[in-house]
């Protein structure tokens, strides 16, 4: 079939494609776009044509006529079905060794198979995840491409060229085989999930214990945001805490109907990690803290539930707000090292041979989740590519412990005041559960040999045992 001069092409022309289209004209590429419907084409065009090279296509044929060999598209539309539709006729139209991008958020087990299926019909697929939202797609995002080398190869380059780039390195690399860039998007929005619950957390302690409004509570995220706890959630957590509602003339937070939604990565995250049997309780509590929000049956006959007796501390001031900075410092820790260990799960079992130090290379610029932190992670595997936990590298474990007090304390504060702090909680049961010599997982498999005859293991030899248990029917 024909084809044309166009560097890349981008189908699906919404926020984020649109945005997308323009970092690529930005950067110096010949651009073929199309989009379903001419409206969202015209709009782009008209508003932003003038910003580099863009060839205006109106079929999915015309699309592909436009674009150099081998082609390589992006594709920008809604994931699930409306991808699939896209994908099935990007291949009609294709040639052998064309390369589809699905830039979507897919779940990781939809590209395996797509790729399989493209493979089939000889069409290179590489499903990307690319977070960053609709800045970063213009900016530059943090790009998570997975599927095979050879075809990173081609199209890296490029993905690299339009990404963030934190002192000078591109927050764009070649992540793994198949669905592996699709998984690690998924986990990034899994921990991007538990960072909000934490900052949410940290919020309702600082005003329902320490009394802290909404206008001051800005200005000591402002001082967070030059510490250890600098990122991007942090910063735009001021913005919104400091909004003047016009309408009210009161903080904009307050008008703000308290029922969080979801689009379903949180989700998908954690019944990824129920059957890879990874702890991810911290983003776990996460998801369901936001459920919790939205059960408003639940909640509407939850109010007036008695509270029994409360107590606060008597002068929560400064060193209150230090320790909840340092709990949410402690907890965050905890929700990376159970999504890096989820990644690590997923990347043995898929055989992808993901390298965790590249990943927080990559997510320090670009994506939601970017943070100063980062960089101390990628310096932990790069001391140690085999850790196995973040918590056993030497800055985390000492960070931890500078932190433990505090957070125990803010963990008794919330339970005393009758706040919920499930971030804070889990998080803190987790690092006691792992530094716990001997956990009464004993109990359980005596338990489970009682009733099932399940056997277990003994401290003292090799082998299996059962027991006939005294009560054995
Ligand atoms: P979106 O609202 O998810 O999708 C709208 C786009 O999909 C439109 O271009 C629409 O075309 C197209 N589309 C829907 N059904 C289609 C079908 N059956 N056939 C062909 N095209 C179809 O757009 P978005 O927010 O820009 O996101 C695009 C993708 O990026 C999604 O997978 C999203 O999950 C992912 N993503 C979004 C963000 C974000 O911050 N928004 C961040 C990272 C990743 P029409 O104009 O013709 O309706």
């Amino acid at each position: 079939a024909t084809t044309g001069t166009a560097d890349i092409g981008v189908t699906g022309l919404a926020v984020m494609g649109s945005n997308i289209a323009r970092n690529f004209a930005r950067r110096g590429y010949t651009v073929a776009v199309h989009n379903r419907s001419a409206g969202k084409t015209d709009l782009l065009l008209d508003e932003h044509g003038s910003e580099g090279s863009f060839i205006r296509t109106a079929t999915i044929e015309e699309f592909a006529a436009a674009l150099s060999s081998p082609r390589r598209a992006l594709v920008m539309v809604q994931a699930g079905a409306p991808t699939d539709a896209v994908i099935d006729a990007l291949a009609d139209a294709f040639d052998e060794g064309d390369i589809i991008i699905d830039g979507g958020n897919a779940l990781y087990t939809d590209t395996i198979r797509r790729e399989k299926a493209m493979a089939e019909r000889g069409i290179r697929f590489v499903g990307a995840g690319i977070s960053g939202g609709e800045e970063g797609a213009l900016e530059g995002p943090s790009i998570m491409p997975g599927g095979p080398a050879s075809s990173y190869e081609v199209v890296g380059p490029m993905l690299e060229s339009i990404s963030a780039k934190v002192d000078g390195t591109p927050c764009c690399t070649h992540i793994g085989e198949d669905g592996s860039g699709h998984f690690v998007k998924m986990v990034h929005n899994g921990i991007e999930y538990s960072d909000m619950q934490l900052i949410g957390e940290a919020y309702h302690l600082l005003r329902g214990v320490a009394g802290i409004e909404p206008g001051p509570m800005a200005e000591v995220f402002r001082d967070w945001n030059t510490g250890e706890l600098d990122s991007y959630l942090i910063e735009i957590t001021a913005e919104v805490l400091a909004q003047v509602d016009a309408a009210t003339g009161g903080p904009l937070i307050d008008v703000i109907v308290d029922r969080a939604g979801q689009k379903g990565t949180g989700r998908w995250t954690v019944k990824s990690a129920l059957d890879l049997g990874v702890p991810v309780t911290g983003i776990a509590e996460a998801v369901f803290a936001r459920a919790l929000s939205s059960s408003v049956p639940q909640r509407e006959a939850g109010q007036g539930l008695p509270s029994g007796s409360l107590s606060t501390p008597s002068e929560p001031g400064a060193d209150f707000a230090e320790d909840v900075r340092r709990a949410l410092y402690a907890s965050k820790i905890i929700a990376y090292a159970q999504g890096f260990d989820q990644i690590t799960a997923a990347s043995v079992e898929h055989g992808w041979d993901v390298a965790r130090g590249d990943l927080a290379t990559i997510w320090r610029g670009g994506c939601i989740i970017r943070a100063t932190f980062l960089d101390r992670i990628r310096e932990a595997y790069a001391q140690t590519p085999d850790l196995p936990t973040l918590l056993a590298a030497p800055y985390f474990a000492e960070a931890l412990a500078g932190c433990v007090d505090s957070w125990r304390r803010v963990v008794t504060t919330a339970v005393g005041a009758g706040i919920p702090a499930p971030g804070f909680s889990a998080a803190l049961a987790y690092y006691d559960g792992l530094r716990t010599e001997r956990l009464p997982a004993a109990l359980i498999q005596g338990q489970r040999d009682f009733f099932g005859a399940h056997t277990y293991l003994r401290t003292d030899s090799e082998g299996s045992y059962h027991t006939q248990w005294s009560g054995d029917r």
